[in-house]
């Protein structure tokens, strides 16, 4: 008899428990209609400088297109650490890495054991709780209450157990739009001394902070500072998002350590590139590109509002949090209502269930990302009126 050659592969307990792109399905949909994407973070605005683009292509003819120094580029680093509010030491505490997303992994990697317990607020970027799942640690939820995303005291407080190997933050925060203040990261620098933990904080958006506000880093706050690792990004401040640039600033320990996985999952980032940024970095007005993108997220508070959704005025980031239940009365999840706004204007939004450990707290509001060009943004508006009429 002829046995089955119908192979089943062995697929790890880890990667078995990722879920992939919650947004795949509606993506496909989104596109099929031309609809216009609010949903990725993907940077309409700014523009990349026409200077980083010459100096990429200068730096290929130059021949600078084999492997290089695994940590970085030097120039690089030092651009990067002259941008950074605490003083860093380009050469032994910073390293660049293929996007925040590699830095993320390789901070968890070099930091918790499997079984290991990281604590992190809640809602909070999707790839966090996956990419502590792929590090073999277990995720502990400390709630952020609407309508203005904190955290109660008591709840952190009793997130903390001896098996806390990690603290996990986002400031500017991706979906609420929080700016941790320093009353908030005193209370966590408490808490992650008193338990001995180490404090990893991506701190993607820190270009973007509006009302005046300033975006403390993690390594400028006393009690974090020794126990920090900060994961940064130049995907959005100089919207090079398909560039895979990242970083990693640590203490000159942590960071050979962060080196060595950093040797073993990329072996450092694409040189021509961060050759390139490190040449032209200078000329990127930053003060501008933030002042514009508070404007961008003016005007998509008032069409959003405008349409009945409730919100608060994101403090950084590019991204608004909207509750929807005026609009849907609590009758349609956030799904159903994202495909609704898909179908009747033509407008992709991302539902916000995904953003929660549990995604029914999640089930009355959607993420919008503002970081577009001001027409895109209008035709939003246009389109947006269009499909509802006023009454
Ligand atoms: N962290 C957060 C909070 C993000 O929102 C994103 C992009 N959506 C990333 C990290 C990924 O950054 P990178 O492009 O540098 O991998």
């Amino acid at each position: 008899m002829a046995r089955s050659t119908t192979h089943r592969p062995y697929i790890s307990s880890r990667a078995a428990a990722l879920h992939g792109n919650s947004l795949g399905e509606l993506f496909l949909l989104a596109r099929e209609r031309g609809a216009i994407d609010l949903a990725l973070g993907t940077p309409g605005y700014p523009e990349p400088a026409t200077d980083i683009i010459e100096a990429a292509h200068e730096a290929m003819r130059a021949g600078r297109n084999q492997y290089d120094h695994p940590s970085g580029d030097l120039l690089l680093r030092e651009r990067i650490a002259e941008g950074l509010t605490a003083p860093t030491d380009a050469q032994t505490e910073l390293t660049v890495t293929v996007g925040a997303t590699e830095a993320l992994c390789v901070a968890l990697l070099a930091t918790v054991e499997p079984g290991d317990e990281v604590v992190l607020l809640d809602p909070g970027y999707e790839q966090f709780r996956a990419a502590i799942t792929l590090a073999g640690a277990i995720p502990r939820f400390v709630p952020l209450r609407a309508p203005d995303w904190r955290f109660d005291p008591a709840d952190l407080e009793a997130a903390f157990t001896s098996r806390t190997r990690a603290v996990l933050l986002n400031s500017p925060g991706n979906p609420t739009g929080r700016v941790l203040e320093r009353q908030e990261l005193d209370r966590i620098a408490g808490l992650a001394e008193r338990w001995d933990v180490t404090v990893i904080c991506d701190e993607v958006y820190s270009s973007f902070v509006f009302d005046g506000r300033v975006s403390t880093s993690i390594a400028a706050v006393p009690g974090l500072a020794e126990r920090s690792i900060v994961v940064g990004s130049l995907s959005k401040s100089f919207a090079i998002s398909g560039w895979r640039l990242g970083f990693l600033r640590a203490d000159a320990v942590r960071t050979e350590a962060l080196r060595r996985v950093h040797e073993i999952t990329t072996n450092g980032a694409a040189v021509p590139l961060q050759v390139a940024v490190g040449l032209a970095a200078l000329s990127a007005d930053l003060r501008t590109a933030n002042e514009e993108m508070g404007r961008r997220r003016d005007l998509a508070l008032e069409i959003f509002t405008g349409m009945g959704m409730k919100i608060a005025p994101a403090e950084g980031g590019c991204f608004l949090f909207a509750d929807v239940s005026p609009l849907t009365g609590g009758a349609m999840d956030s799904r159903a209502f994202a495909l609704e706004l898909l179908d009747t204007a033509g407008v992709l939004v991302v539902p916000g269930g995904p953003c929660f450990a549990d995604p029914a707290r999640g089930e009355q509001y959607v993420r919008i990302a503002f970081n577009r060009q001001v027409e895109l943004l209008s035709e939003v508006e246009r389109r947006i009126r269009a499909a509802r009429p006023a009454d």
